[in-house]
């Protein structure tokens, strides 16, 4: 190469550098004007407010549908939220498997990790570690930012003191596999009280909602972690989505306050607003949804008291629609006459949403005559399985009703 030639080389070299670091420099000042949602403080960490809930993902041949899952996972995290919540049941055990494969594009500690201990399937203590260790490798990692016991009620706190679950969880606290551990339950205030006398919790999972704080002992329940210094996770903010949609009467009122503002962003801002909540989980199926709830937490703003005010009125109204609590968390499957429980109650509130007799018909018809409602038999099984302490034989027998009186 003559001088000449190396010049000209070293020229291009040159632009090619400068024009590569204008690039560089306006992808990361592009990255760096995307909105982030808002964070709270848990101990030395900053957690978006509003986690992703993997036990709702959409789906694809019965399985979650990675490629959708991906995109909607990407767009949360490009947009601030760090926080994934799985756990052994969801999904029939491919939440933690789908979980694992979207986020393992993303550095480990650029987000948080949750996954719970199935107690309901426990033997006995030789089975808490090898489902532990099942579960990392589920997940693509060697450790969970946030680990709890999961669903603890009567039965399941018996199984967790004979299988020493919390002593075991313990070493692997030591072991920096757990970097936090908690425990989520769905009963009554006492036996949260008890939880919390008897062991040292990092953190608890619990229920809360614009409808439950005061119909189910929510409020209570809050009291109790706050008194003990436990911070909260939230799960079920939306009441297994009937506060998505509410009924029409109801919604008409938000949206008189707010047009722009979806239902579910008020009720999401309602638990976010209580102080002693570091993250509230959103089980997210669809990108509108991530999309929406990115909207509401980027500038997030605790609810005002006179939101708070119409917000209550919408409840109110929606409570008197008659519409059943139910969550539609399927504690309740298995039966004896195979029937769908949540299935009845989803279409039973749907006709309290939108007072439509046909589409009530139509509904209760497209469920299996063996899965309705009128067969139930009245053996009480379900009724313990139930956290929301439903009435389940007499509420069935109300849909059977309603259905013989419109047919
Ligand atoms: S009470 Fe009815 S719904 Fe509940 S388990 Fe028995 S038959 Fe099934
Ligand atoms: S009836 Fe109770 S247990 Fe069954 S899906 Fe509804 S809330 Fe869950």
């Amino acid at each position: 190469m003559n001088r000449r030639q190396f010049l000209k080389s070293a020229l291009f070299t040159t632009i090619g550098t400068v024009v590569l670091a204008a690039c560089k420099k306006v992808a990361t000042d592009t990255k760096n004007l995307i909105d982030k949602v808002f964070t709270k403080k848990y101990k030395n960490l900053d957690i978006s407010v509003v986690g992703f809930g993997m036990m709702r993902l959409p789906q694809k041949d019965g399985e979650p549908d990675i490629e959708k899952t991906q995109s909607m996972v990407d767009y949360a995290i490009e947009h601030g939220i760090n926080y994934f919540d799985t756990a052994w049941f969801y999904h029939n055990g491919k939440s933690e498997l789908a979980t694992g494969t979207v986020l393992s594009k993303y550095p480990r500690k650029s987000y948080y990790l949750a996954d719970k201990m199935p107690l309901r399937i426990l033997k006995d203590k030789t089975e808490v570690i090898p489902i532990f260790e099942e579960q990392l490798k589920k997940c693509q990692t060697n450790y969970f930012d946030f680990y709890l016991t999961h669903n603890i009620n009567k039965r399941e706190w018996k199984v967790l003191k004979e299988c020493n679950v919390y002593e075991q969880l313990l070493e692997k606290k030591k072991e920096g596999k757990i970097k936090y551990l908690g425990f989520s339950i769905h009963d009554t205030p006492e036996l949260l009280e008890e939880v919390v006398n008897t062991y040292k919790w990092d953190f608890v999972q619990l229920p809360i909602n614009p409808i439950d704080w005061t119909t189910v002992d929510a409020k209570r329940q809050y009291d109790i972690a706050t008194k003990a210094g436990i911070p909260i996770v939230v799960m079920n903010p939306l009441k297994g989505g009937q506060l998505s949609t509410l009924t029409e009467k109801a919604a008409e009122i938000l949206k008189a306050e707010k047009p722009s503002a979806s239902p579910s962003s008020w009720s999401l801002r309602y638990s976010a607003s209580l102080p002693n909540v570091f993250v509230v989980l959103s089980g997210m199926s669809e990108l509108e949804q991530v999309i929406d709830n990115v909207k509401t937490f980027i500038n997030f703003k605790p609810l005002s008291q006179n939101e708070q005010a119409v917000l209550s009125k919408a409840i109110n109204v929606y409570n008197s629609s008659g519409a059943i609590s139910c969550t539609y968390c399927q504690y309740c499957t298995g039966c004896p006459v195979g029937i769908d429980i949540p299935k009845n109650f989803l279409i039973y509130n749907q006709y309290k949403s939108n007072n439509r007799k046909d589409r009530f018909i139509i509904a209760y018809e497209t469920i299996k005559e063996e899965n309705r409602a009128d067969k139930c038999i009245n053996c009480g099984i379900c009724k313990n399985k139930c956290p929301q302490k439903l009435d389940i034989p007499s509420l069935l027998k109300e849909v059977s009703n309603v259905y013989k009186s419109l047919k």
